[in-house]
């Protein structure tokens, strides 16, 4: 068992901070030898029954919950940034040519551990994240993933059609592909498969119908997908599926809305769609930086709660424009303020925070296992310095309330807020 002394926050079941400024996290391992959270509280009612155990002492700095992003794609790390114009020309100038090297798993193993180092810088400790339509890039990412101990998800990109030479797979092969490393590597050490469809428009009727046989045949295994993120998609899945009620009920037909599916961007949904995300189970992975950087539209955070979706934040970099968590809440807000083409509203800083960590865990179906730091969470936590810059040691001072001194940390934060990230 060991300690550490420092202020301390954390989540309650209905999802409202917890706070300690002079507080207590124990860690040490449970009945099956996983490392946990045994105690967290504040320091004073804790210490008496702690004998024996050392305390380091971090007074002065901010321990919080491992952050969860909710989408990223880590053969996007290199795509940051890249000028498009739009979604589409920017999948077919950039990314797809990109993601093509990833055939070779020596280069998808040297991003992926860059990809895990960026994301320890920035506090971010567990990831549900793309691969490639390459098995190797799914290898590759796994291999990494399990050296550092990670609670980490991910899987082989399924995209049959509309798509060009180098990432296009082959129907049968591909489901083929899933079915063995969902056997290879799912529920191995703290790793999860996610069945991974690009988008309906790169799938055929079989290639979805067969993820959706195999997402029920593995019920605890990850689904994840890309949904309804600009009206051009929209439009196109129109076309191609005029059948279907909508772009999200083309999921649902062919059984991919369930528990444990996470769609990012859900912006152009309509009321039907929303209860349908709620029935289903399914979730939202809001992408603001991601939805500002290419023009794509506002999650519309009122209607989602109305419907009681349940949804959390991601990064998605390479669309998104940083892996930081602070960023994500900061573009959060502000896709919350927009009062243009959907109610505005202004998300406490509270619930910012609680999107990337429990409520982000609460959409993967891991709530109780990581995204917190009460009793039986697994140990993944940041040490954030709130002295970290000039700017950010002057205004966290002057913080009156707890409200105060997280909008700080979400408005002036980035890695140099980030002192230690730790995982179990
Ligand atoms: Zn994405």
């Amino acid at each position: 068992m060991k300690a550490y002394r420092a202020a301390l926050l954390r989540f309650d079941d209905q999802g409202q901070p917890l706070y300690d400024s002079d507080g207590l996290l124990v860690v040490g391992p449970d009945a099956s030898g996983r490392k946990v959270v045994r105690a967290a509280g504040s320091h004073d009612a804790l210490i008496d029954r702690l004998a024996g155990v050392a305390v380091e002492d971090l007074r002065g700095h901010l321990i919080a919950p491992g952050f969860i992003d909710l989408h990223v794609h880590y053969p996007q790390t290199d795509v940051i940034g890249a000028p498009a114009a739009g979604l589409l020309p920017w999948l077919e100038n950039y990314t797809f040519p990109h993601e093509s090297r990833f055939a070779d798993k020596a280069y998808a193993r040297g991003v992926a551990e860059f990809f895990f180092d960026e994301l320890a810088r920035h506090g971010v400790t567990t990831a549900l994240t793309f691969a490639t339509s390459h098995p190797v890039s799914v290898d590759a990412a796994f291999e990494a993933a399990q050296a550092r101990g990670l609670r980490f998800i991910t899987g082989k990109v399924l995209q049959d059609r509309h798509s060009p030479d180098g990432v296009r797979d082959e129907t049968e092969q591909s489901l083929i592909d899933t079915e063995a490393l969902i056997r290879r590597w799912h529920g191995v050490d703290r790793l999860g498969y996610a069945i991974t469809p690009r988008f309906a428009p790169t799938s055929t009727d079989e290639q979805l119908r067969g993820a959706g046989e195999l997402a029920a045949k593995y019920g605890d295994v990850w689904i994840q997908s890309h949904v309804a993120e600009n009206r051009d998609e929209v439009k196109w899945v129109a076309e191609l599926y005029p059948r279907a009620r909508s772009y999200l009920g083309v999921y649902g037909d062919f059984g991919l809305l369930r528990d444990r599916a996470v769609y990012a961007h859900c912006i152009h949904l309509d009321a039907h769609d929303r209860i349908l995300m709620r029935e289903t189970g399914a979730s939202a992975a809001v992408s603001p930086t991601s939805n500002l950087f290419l023009g794509s539209g506002f999650f519309d955070y009122a209607a989602a709660d109305a419907a009681g979706m349940r949804y959390g934040l991601a990064s998605d970099v390479g669309g998104g424009t940083s892996f930081s968590p602070f960023h994500t809440m900061l573009a959060a807000y502000y896709i919350g303020r927009e009062g243009h083409t959907k109610p505005g509203l202004s998300l406490t800083p509270g619930q910012l925070w609680w999107q990337h960590t429990a409520g982000a865990a609460r959409a993967l179906g891991l709530e109780r296992v990581v995204g917190n730091l009460t009793p039986g969470h697994e140990a993944d936590f940041v040490v954030l310095d709130p002295k970290a810059t000039p700017l950010l040691e002057r205004k966290t001072a002057q913080a009156d309330s707890l409200d105060e001194l997280l909008f700080a940390l979400i408005v002036l934060g980035d890695d140099r807020l980030v002192a230690k990230t730790v995982t179990a």
